[in-house]
Formats: structure tokens, sequence, C-alpha cells
């Protein structure tokens, strides 16, 4: 058999949402670059609501018929368990696991004075526990490989959003959970670099099932604006995050819209003062810290105007 020179040949992917939106694109590249593929998706609908397993059949099928390796799987990435049986699924059917992208996302938007108790855990828990779980399950596989005297050469790649890193009126649960998953990146990338494990998070802008609605609101969508800021945009930076290039790369927040790709730089101390003996005379340093703090940024990344 001739050499397969594609960056991903011979890896082992998970996908999670990987039905829909970004996470198909994730899903069909990875497939193209020639990564096996788990695709997971719980097939329901924008809200979390139902569950059919078409969409995950569908990508993974599409994987196929290009002529690659990949099956779909079902779980719901809010289960611990069920994340574990879809790590060892992929394991079993590829023999390992080299990469995990967690993207499966929901969104319940409301303002946080009408935020119900459901919509706030529904969100946190498909984003926040569904990085973690399948990571978790992912990691131990990765760490016992490790301790056997195996290398890995492994990636974990998140999912934030800007407004998560940047903020967003009406997503205290979307924005919470996402700014956890900027976190969660940043601290798993300095636990599991022993493992051979890079890990890094993508905060995206495009056009998919979960922004149609929001954007057509305001004016149709041309064809233009689909290709500008299509899916296929983000899985173009996730891949090559997946790569042999980028095996040095971690602990990073990337935001990517269409063509547009930026670290997102974290939080950091700003200006610094030293607080009075006396506390009702603490009013004028922190004044003064405010007055000289960078503001914060805007959703497209930039410090908003004053
Ligand atoms: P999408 O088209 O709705 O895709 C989300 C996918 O996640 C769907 O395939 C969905 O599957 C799956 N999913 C939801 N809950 C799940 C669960 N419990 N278990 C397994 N899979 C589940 O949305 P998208 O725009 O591609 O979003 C992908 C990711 O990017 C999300 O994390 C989202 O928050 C993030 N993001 C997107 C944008 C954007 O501009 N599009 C911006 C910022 C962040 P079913 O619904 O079929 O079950």
């Amino acid at each position: 058999m001739d050499h397969d020179d594609r960056p991903l040949a011979g890896k082992t992917a998970i996908v999670t949402g990987g039905g829909r939106g970004i996470g198909r694109e994730h899903a069909l590249l990875l497939g193209r670059q020639g990564a096996a593929v788990l695709v997971n998706d719980r097939g329901g609908a924008p809200d979390g609501t139902g569950s059919d397993a078409t969409p995950a059949q569908q990508v993974a099928d599409e994987i196929v018929a290009a002529g690659g390796a990949a099956i779909a799987n079902a779980a719901d990435v809010t289960s611990f368990q069920e994340s574990g049986e879809m790590v060892q699924a992929a394991i079993d059917t590829f023999g390992g696991i080299d990469i995990v992208i967690t993207n499966a996302g929901i969104l319940r938007d409301r303002t946080l004075v009408s935020m119900t108790e459901d919509e706030w855990d529904s969100v946190i828990s498909v984003h926040l526990k569904g990085t973690y779980a399948p990571a978790h399950h992912a990691a131990n596989h990765w760490r016992a490989r490790s301790k056997q005297g195996l290398s890995n050469d492994a990636r974990l790649i998140t999912t934030s959003s800007p407004s998560g890193i940047y903020g967003n009126v009406g997503q205290t649960n979307y924005g919470a959970a996402k700014a956890g998953i900027a976190a969660f990146t940043v601290i798993a990338a300095m636990e599991l670099e022993r493992y051979g494990v890079t890990v890094n998070c993508i905060a995206p802008g495009a056009i998919t099932r979960l922004t149609e609605p929001l954007m057509a609101a305001h004016s149709a969508i041309t064809d233009e604006q689909r290709e500008a800021m299509g899916p296929h945009w983000i899985a173009s930076v996730a891949a090559w995050l997946c790569g042999p290039e980028a095996a040095r790369v971690t602990g990073r927040v990337f935001d990517v819209r269409g063509r547009t790709v930026a670290v997102a730089e974290g939080w950091r101390r700003g200006p610094i003062g030293t607080q009075p003996d006396d506390p009702t005379h603490l009013g004028a340093v922190m004044m003064d810290l405010v007055a000289r703090a960078r503001r914060n940024a805007s959703m497209d990344g930039d410090e908003s105007p004053a």
C-alpha cells in the first residue's frame, strides 16, 4: 500500500456534537486528512431536547463514502458513563484514541432575571460537564499508556465562545460555561503535558443552526456571508491543531471567525495599588486602579471604546 502522507493519517479522533454545524466540519476535515473518526451526536434540537441518531450517522457515512474510517455514536456527553463508553468505543473500534474535540453545545439564552433553573443547569451541563467527561476518560487512557512506557502525541481541543471570553448579554449560563471551558483548557494543558497531550481551545464565530436565527433576525443571510462565516473555517484551525506542526502549541485559546484567526490572550493582572491601613481611605486607590486599567473587550475581542 502507498504511504499515506496526509497530516492525520493513522490518527483516531472523537468529535462530540459532530453531527451538525462546526462539529460536522471538524469530523469531515479530520476524515479527509486521514483520521479515523468517531462522530458523536445525541441528535436533538438546538435547545437540547429530543434525540435521533441520524446526523452523526450521516457524517460517518460521508467519511466512509470518501474512503475514510468512521463510526457514529449517540452518547450524551453530559453522562459520565456514556462518555466513558464513547471513548472505549473509539479505542475498541480503531485501536486507540489520539484526538478528542469537545464541541457539543446548546443555547438557552435568557436574561439573568428570567433564567430558569433548568435553563441554567442544562447549559452548564452540556458545555462544562460535556467537556470534562469525555476529556477525563481520554486523559485516563493517555495516562495509562504513559505509565506503561508508551508515548502519546495526543490532542484535546475544547470549544469556548466570544460570549465566554468577552461577555454577551442574555448568556450568563452559556458565557459562564464557555469561560469555564477556557479556564479548563489552560489547566488541563498544564496537567496533561507530561503525558504527551496538548490542550487548546477554539472560541468560534460561524453561521450554523445555533447562530443563524440570531443573524437572520436582522437581515437575510447572503451566500457570500455563508461562505465568509462558514463553519469550515473553524475546522481548518482545529485540524491544524491536531497535526504535527502544532505539537508544541498548548494552553491557548484561539478566536476564529471566518478567515480571521487570533490568539485570545488570557486574564492577567493589570495596574497594582496598595491598601491603606484605614479601609475608609481605600476609595482613592480603587478609583485610580479602575481609571488606569484597560477596559474589558467587546464581543469582537477589541478593547471597548470608552
Ligand atoms: P450546532 O449546529 O447546534 O451543533 C451542536 C452539536 O452539539 C449538535 O450536533 C448537537 O447534537 C450536539 N450536542 C448537543 N448536546 C449534546 C449532548 N448532550 N451530547 C452530544 N452532543 C450534543 O451548533 P454549532 O454552532 O456548530 O456549535 C458547536 C460548538 O461551537 C458549540 O459548543 C457552541 O457553543 C460553539 N460556538 C458556536 C458559535 C457559532 O458562531 N456557531 C459561536 C460560539 C461558540 P444534536 O442537537 O443533534 O443532539
